[in-house]
């Protein structure tokens, strides 16, 4: 794939590591190996996928002339504490519009990514209710900055449109060089499945490099159907946008929704469970929101015999460590 063709930052320092979980792997029964890519080491305020995403949006801002960016979130977004942060690195303002998805959820002085906002300099934070057009938010906002003589640049919810998907088929090109270069054959990714970049770059990616590697996500907030029509609507632009020539095939998006729990960013049992058992056998964090969940799904897939015995497979975690700070309740 060739992505000399798009504006693009460099806020990668390299590959992100490819480790083996043995002891993980051990206490879920030893028949499947487990493997994680640690984009939770990804540079930027906090670590985790958004860095990615925001080389390429970023970039497209500049080129087009922006000296601010406005972008949207949850109450602890890890997307808005990156956006904020690389803004922050570019010289350019940040404004957030979050959206209160659980009702009575923003607290002006919660910790955790709520806390970095005001430490990262954004120079505005709205709150709206659940379910407000996201998109027409930023525009108001967007349209007011304009007025004020600023030049906006709105970069949607989790950065995951064509252009931020790119992060995530490149990422799925590095991991099949680091995956060469270990001689190391994967049968299977897993992965979270939130605003859909991620799990649809990848998917592209995989195809890109003719891998043969099927790519599951995990979904943090929406039924089976919805979540796998948004993937690979995304997948099919982010596939055009790179010229690659097959079609995406509706059959290669595969979401599991059976470890959302009550909703989004609502705890479950089985993603604290995922969450000590990453931390206490690998010393790995993971988040309450997204890569928890999605390492419920995986542990709980493992457990249930999805893998074939033998198999290896591997687990993209995403980041979004800041966000057990506000979640100290729920882990004591
Ligand atoms: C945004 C996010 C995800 C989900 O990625 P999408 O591209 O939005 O699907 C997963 N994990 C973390 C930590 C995130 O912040």
């Amino acid at each position: 794939m060739n992505f000399t063709k798009f504006p693009r930052r460099k806020y990668l320092q390299g590959q992100t590591p490819i480790e083996s979980m043995p002891a993980l792997s051990k206490v879920l029964g030893g028949e499947v190996n487990l493997y994680v890519k640690r984009d939770d080491l990804l540079p930027g305020a906090g670590g985790g996928n958004k860095t990615r995403k925001l080389e390429f949006c970023i970039a497209d801002a500049l080129k087009k002339g922006a000296d601010t960016i406005v972008t949207c979130g949850a109450v602890q977004s890890n997307h808005a504490r990156l956006t904020a942060a690389w803004s922050a690195k570019e010289g350019m303002d940040c404004h957030l519009i979050l959206e209160e998805r659980v009702k009575g959820s923003y607290k002006e002085d919660a910790s955790g990514n709520n806390f970095l906002f005001e430490l990262l300099g954004v120079k505005s934070l709205g709150v709206v209710e659940a379910g407000s057009d996201m998109m027409a938010q930023m525009g108001i906002k967007a349209d007011e900055l304009k007025a004020a003589g600023k030049k906006p640049y709105i970069i949607p919810g989790g950065a995951s449109n064509e252009i931020g998907a790119l992060g995530y088929a490149a990422c799925a090109e590095e991991t099949m060089t680091q995956l060469n270069e270990m001689r190391l054959g994967m049968d299977h990714i897993v992965v979270p499945s939130g605003s859909a970049g991620t799990h649809a770059g990848m998917i592209v990616g995989m195809m890109g490099v003719n891998a043969g590697i099927p790519v599951s996500g995990i979904n943090v907030s929406r039924i089976k159907d919805v979540q796998e029509k948004i993937v690979f609507e995304l997948a099919q632009k982010t596939a055009k946008k790179l010229g690659i020539e097959n079609a995406v095939k509706r059959g290669s998006v595969v979401c599991f929704d059976q470890y959302v729990g009550p909703g989004y960013s609502l705890p479950t049992d089985s993603m604290v469970e995922a969450v000590k058992l990453f931390s206490q056998n690998e010393a790995i964090l993971l988040d309450p929101v997204y890569s928890g969940k999605a390492a419920a799904g995986l542990v709980d897939l493992v457990r249930n015999g999805y893998f074939e015995k033998g198999s290896n497979v591997l687990f993209l975690h995403t980041g979004g460590s800041p966000a057990l700070y506000a979640y100290l309740e729920t882990f004591r």
